[in-house]
C-alpha cells in the first residue's frame, strides 16, 4: 500500500495531527509516477493506494480515479465524510468528526469501515447504526495538538464539546478505548501503528 496525502481539510478537530503547511501542486500522470516510483516493485495486481488528507473529497476528482484504476491501483480513502465523494473507490473508510468540530455532519451514506476517534467521553453508540462493514475505535492521541498551528492552537476555541479538553488532561484514552472495546464486541481497535513503530 502506497499512500497518496492531499493538502487540507475543512474541518478543525482539536487533535488533528496533520501539517497542511506543506503542499505540491501535481497533475493525474505526476501522481500516478510518484506512486510507482515510491514502489516499482509492485506488481499490478497488488497495487494500493490509500488517499487520505486532510480531507481528500476537496481535491479528489473522477478523472484521477480512472486515471489510479487504469494505472492497475485498488483505490482506498480516508475521509471525514462531510461532503459526497467520486465513485469508483475501492474501499472507504470513514472517519466521523461530529464530535469533534462544528459543521462536520456526515452526508455519506455508507463506508467500508467506520473508524472512530475515542476520547473515553463520546458515545460510540450512534455509529452502530451507520452502513458500515467494520466499526473501529481507534483512542484519540492528545500527544500532538494541532502542529499546524504551532501548538499554540486558534483551533481549540473551536472545540465544540469540553469533552475533548478534559479526554487531553485526564483519560487514558488507549485503555479508555480498550476497556470499551472489551465490554462491546461489535467494535474492534485501530492503532495508529506508524505512531507506535516511529515510522512518522
Ligand atoms: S478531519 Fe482529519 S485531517 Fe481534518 S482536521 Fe480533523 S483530524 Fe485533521
Amino acid at each position: 500500500m502506497v499512500f497518496l496525502r492531499l493538502s487540507g481539510c475543512n474541518l478543525r478537530c482539536p487533535f488533528c495531527d496533520t501539517d497542511f503547511s506543506a503542499s505540491k501542486e501535481m497533475s493525474a500522470a505526476e501522481i500516478i509516477a510518484a506512486l510507482l516510483a515510491t514502489a516499482p516493485s509492485l506488481p499490478p495486481a497488488n497495487r494500493r493506494v490509500c488517499i487520505t488528507g486532510g480531507e481528500p473529497s476537496l481535491q479528489l476528482d473522477a478523472p484521477l480515479v480512472d486515471a489510479l484504476h487504469e494505472a492497475g491501483f485498488i483505490i482506498h480513502l480516508e475521509t471525514n465524510g462531510t461532503r459526497p465523494l467520486p465513485a469508483g473507490i475501492d474501499w472507504v473508510t470513514l472517519s466521523p468528526k461530529e464530535d469533534f468540530a462544528s459543521n462536520a455532519r456526515v452526508v455519506l451514506p455508507e463506508a467500508d469501515e467506520l473508524k472512530l476517534v475515542f476520547t473515553g467521553l463520546n458515545n460510540p453508540e450512534k455509529w452502530l447504526g451507520f452502513a458500515a462493514r467494520h466499526y473501529f475505535l481507534q483512542p484519540c492521541d492528545p500527544g500532538e495538538i494541532c502542529p499546524a498551528d504551532g501548538g499554540d492552537s486558534p483551533r481549540r476555541n473551536e472545540i465544540p464539546y469540553g469533552d475533548v479538553e478534559r479526554a487531553f488532561s485526564e483519560i487514558d484514552t488507549t485503555s479508555a478505548t480498550l476497556k470499551y472495546a472489551l465490554s462491546h464486541p461489535e467494535w474492534r481497535v485501530s492503532l495508529q501503528i506508524h505512531k507506535i513503530l516511529g515510522i512518522a
